[in-house]
This record gives C-alpha cells, sequence and structure tokens, in this order.
C-alpha cells in the first residue's frame, strides 16, 4: 500500500497545482484517480499498529526532523486546498467550495507546530527542576463531517508536532474527503524522509471502529471532535479524552454598535461555508430601538427575508421528530438540509431566489426551533430584545450551557464584559465575523477542534502532550 516512489508523488503534486487533476476524479475511502491512498486500513487494530510504528518513528526524530514534516504538510495543503474543498463539497454534499479552500488555507497556515511546545526550567536553592512537554504515544481521533479534511490536518499538524503518532476514525460521511487528507499527510512524511505510514485511518469507520480505538492499550488519549454523543462517549472511555463538542453561538447587537458593520460581519460569518463552523452565528439578539436597520443591512448583504409563517414552514423541514433511546420525541436537524445553500433550503418552502442569497433571516421568538437548536445551515433567527439584561440572560439560555462561542456588536465596554463573564464561552468575539475566532481576521493560531468541555480551549500542539518533571537536586544552576 504504501510502495509509491517519490517521482510517482511529485508527478501527482504537480498535476493538482497544475490544475490537471480535480474533484472530478474518481475517489473512494482507499482511492484517488487510481492511487492508493497511504495509511487506510479495514481494520482497526491493524490502523492503529501502523500508527504505532508511526509513533515510535517520530519518536526517534529530532524535533528539527518534525517540524520538516509538519512544513511539507503546510506546502501539500496549500497546493491541494481546492482538490479537498471540491472533494468535500462533492462528498458531503455540505458547504462551499471556496470557503472550504480558504479553511485549508488557514489550516496550513495558522496551525502551531513545534514551536508551540516550550519547556520549563525552575531553579533556586535547591538546584533545577525542567518540564517538558512530552507526547503521550497513539492519540486516536474522532472527527466530524463539517470540516473533515480540515480537522484531520490540523489534528496531525498538533498531534505529530508533540511526538504522538494518530489513528482516526472520521465521520463516515465524509471518509474518502478524510483520507485523502490522511494520505496527504502521510505523502508530505515521505516527502520530507519520515515514514511512509504516518498517521492511518479506517476504509469503512463505524461506531464499533470507533469503540475499538476507545478501548485499545496502545490508545494513550482520545480527541475527539463532534457533536454531544460522541463528545459524551469518548469521555466515558475511562482514557485521558479531549472533547470539543456542539456549540449554538448567539450574537448580541445592542444600538451601541456599527449597524452597518454588524449586518455585514454577521451575514458574513453566519454564511460562511454555509454555517457548518460550530463558531459560526447561529442566532441574534438585537435592541429591538436598531433591529429594523440591522435586517436592513443584512438584507443589502445577501440575506433573505422570510416571515413568520415560513419561518414555521421551514422548521418543520429542516427539523426532523425522533423518539430517543428513552422513548421521548426530540427535534434533530435533518441531515439533508445541514450545510445547504440557502437557494435550496428557500426552494423546499416554495420561494425562488439566486446564488447571491447567502443566508435566510427571520424574526422569531426566543423559543422557535431556530433559535433553540444547532442548525449548522444558512437560517439565522433575529429576536428583539428592550435591554442588554434581556439580551445577556436570553443570549446565555440560547447558548445552553456549551460554553463554546459567542458573538457582540456593541460598543459599550460594560455591555461586552457583562455578555463576556455571562456567557463563559471558550470563543468571545467582538465586532467581528465569527471566524476572526479562529484565526481568520483576527490574531491567534487556529484550530478546528475547539474543546470546551475539557477546557483545552482552541488546541494545539501544546494540548496533546503530558507534561513530565525532570529533578536536579543541589547542582546546575549556574549563578
Ligand atoms: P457527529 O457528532 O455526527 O459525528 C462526529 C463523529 O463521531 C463521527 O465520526 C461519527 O461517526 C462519530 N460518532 C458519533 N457517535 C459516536 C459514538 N457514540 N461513539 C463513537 N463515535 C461516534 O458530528 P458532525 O455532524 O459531523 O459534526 C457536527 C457537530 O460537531 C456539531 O454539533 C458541531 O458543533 C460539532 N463540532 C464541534 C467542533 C469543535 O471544535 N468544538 C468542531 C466541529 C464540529
Amino acid at each position: 500500500m504504501a510502495n509509491i516512489t517519490e517521482a510517482e508523488i511529485r508527478k501527482i503534486v504537480e498535476s493538482i497545482v497544475k490544475g490537471t487533476a480535480s474533484a472530478a476524479s474518481s475517489y473512494t475511502s482507499t482511492e484517488y484517480n487510481g492511487r492508493k491512498l497511504i495509511g487506510v486500513y479495514s481494520d482497526m487494530n491493524e490502523a492503529i499498529d501502523h500508527a504505532e510504528k508511526g509513533y515510535k518513528a517520530v519518536r526517534a526524530m529530532t524535533v528539527e526532523q518534525r517540524e520538516k514534516i509538519i512544513t511539507q504538510i503546510r506546502k501539500l495543503t496549500l497546493a491541494e486546498a481546492s482538490v479537498m474543498a471540491e472533494i468535500g463539497v462533492a462528498e458531503t454534499g455540505m458547504g462551499k467550495v471556496e470557503h472550504k479552500r480558504l479553511k485549508h488555507i488557514l489550516v496550513a497556515e495558522k496551525t502551531p507546530g513545534t514551536e508551540d511546545i516550550v519547556s520549563e526550567a525552575k531553579t533556586g536553592d535547591n538546584g533545577l527542576t525542567l518540564t517538558e512537554m512530552a507526547p503521550f504515544g497513539v492519540v486516536g481521533s474522532i472527527t466530524p463531517s463539517t470540516n473533515p479534511s480540515e480537522t484531520v490536518i490540523c489534528n496531525s499538524i498538533g498531534m505529530i508536532a508533540a511526538g504522538n503518532g494518530v489513528v482516526f476514525n472520521p465521520h463516515p460521511n465524509a471518509i474518502c474527503t478524510s483520507n485523502y487528507a490522511v494520505d496527504l499527510v502521510n505523502r508530505a512524511s515521505a516527502m520530507a524522509g519520515g515514514p511512509e505510514v504516518l498517521v492511518c485511518s479506517m476504509d469503512k469507520p463505524t461506531l464499533d471502529s470507533a469503540a475499538i480505538m476507545q478501548s485499545h492499550p496502545k490508545i494513550r488519549l482520545l480527541v475527539c471532535t463532534g457533536g454531544p454523543g460522541v463528545v459524551k462517549a469518548v469521555l466515558s472511555s475511562g482514557k485521558k479524552a479531549i472533547g470539543a463538542g456542539a456549540g449554538n453561538p448567539p450574537v448580541i447587537v445592542d444600538d451601541t454598535a456599527d449597524i452597518m458593520k454588524a449586518g455585514k460581519d454577521i451575514i458574513d460569518g453566519c454564511s460562511f461555508d454555509n454555517n457548518l463552523p460550530c463558531i459560526a452565528e447561529k442566532e441574534v439578539f438585537a435592541f429591538a430601538n436598531i433591529a429594523d436597520r440591522l435586517i436592513d443591512e443584512m438584507q443589502r448583504n445577501g440575506a433573505y427575508l422570510i416571515n413568520r409563517e415560513q419561518a414555521d414552514k421551514l422548521a418543520k423541514i429542516v427539523l426532523i421528530e425522533k423518539t430517543n433511546k428513552a422513548g421521548k420525541a426530540v427535534k434533530t436537524v435533518s441531515r439533508d438540509c445541514v450545510g445547504r445553500d440557502a437557494d435550496v433550503l428557500l426552494a423546499k418552502i416554495g420561494v425562488t431566489v439566486g446564488k447571491d442569497i447567502r443566508c435566510i433571516i427571520c424574526e422569531t421568538g426566543f423559543e422557535h426551533d431556530f433559535v433553540q437548536h444547532e442548525l449548522m445551515m444558512p437560517i439565522l433567527p433575529i429576536v428583539r430584545v428592550n435591554s442588554i439584561e434581556e439580551a445577556i440572560d436570553l443570549a446565555v439560555k440560547a447558548e445552553h450551557g456549551n460554553r463554546h462561542t459567542a458573538h457582540m456588536h456593541s460598543k459599550n465596554i460594560d455591555h461586552l464584559s457583562a455578555f463576556a463573564k455571562a456567557v463563559e464561552t471558550t470563543i468571545f468575539v467582538k465586532n467581528a465575523p465569527s471566524y476572526a475566532g479562529i484565526g481568520f481576521g483576527g490574531e491567534g493560531h487556529t484550530t478546528f477542534t475547539i474543546a470546551g468541555p475539557t477546557g483545552e480551549g482552541i488546541t494545539s500542539a501544546r494540548s496533546f502532550t503530558r507534561k513530565r518533571r525532570c529533578v536536579m537536586a543541589d547542582n546546575f544552576r549556574i549563578i
């Protein structure tokens, strides 16, 4: 499987850079254009064994060699961003090619590498104590369908920088895209003088393969990026786990905000990749005295306003009622609607618009399904409020205690501080589109694994390490 020559690798990369390869090419979870993807297995135990070999190879490398592999991953990610973006949309039916391309570029440029691993030294009368950030070993990573290849590459860079091996159990609905990224990481490794199989994955990931991963003795750390079900599953595994779970980010707009900018920023953020990012704006609480102007600005920026009756009709289509294990009726998002274009969603209620419409907006009450559910599609409910107290109270409730992400447009520092304190989210973005919170038009590094429940926050290489201390008593102090 891994017997691909360097000349062949270069030929493939060149063809992609020249644009002669595209998602129109054939792809499966094990092949791309007839080329076998490296690091993909049918048996999770076998995948873990190979990931362990990758880990041992990384352990034997210098940090400089590790960084060479990461540099090569960044180069290939930039060169093949369009291919992954196209496969991602074609396979999942979700999101926007151009936005997915930008997400890959962001991952390539702003995911920290080995520089994120910093040792600490403490000296004193009793000598020197050194604390180093060590790898865990083989990491088991569960990845979502919403940012599939982005998450595989972002996790790989951070986990390899930390000195780990990785085995992925990707989302079955995005397995071809995810495995393309796994193969990319392995090609980069081979090109930079690393092992041919550095990271591994499954050809047909299932809940059973995830269960094997979760209980396998060689897996020392679980990292899970996904909805509440899967995060709960890994946190119950008995192993050290990093959980990056669901959000439902509220936005408050008060009457001190630059309304023209707020309207544009909110639609830009909410419609980015058709609202698939977990950080994207999901519901707005607008002061009543600026709500009309805000809605006007949103419409000027590609939003289409529907009335309450249309909103109720659309809600019955995008949310499906199901009976859960406890026999209770629960509403879940329709997978046929997640990440779809706004015009496609509007067509479902008989409204025809062009592709220039990026987002559907509507005025609703707080209890409306659009406010309460994490839709992950370009539908944005707007609730009018009369005070900052009411806005914060409702926004905190709509966030459902996920403590994931929240946004605010305001120039009142008391309002901004009060909401930030009350909502307690991992990410809080002020006066910008949501994606500024992951380094896109905002300062700071990026990640596609935002670990709120377990506290690592905006994960990076150091999140995937364990601290080890070495003590030299009474010596090695140089003053
Ligand atoms: P999902 O929850 O449907 O699936 C995620 C992964 O978990 C998939 O690989 C799936 O096959 C697997 N899985 C599901 N149940 C499992 C179980 N019981 N045991 C083991 N594996 C299981 O995710 P999705 O729909 O692709 O992604 C959307 C969700 O993920 C949203 O809720 C979104 O907010 C969240 N998300 C969070 C972050 C973050 O950084 N916090 C990033 C992306 C997505």
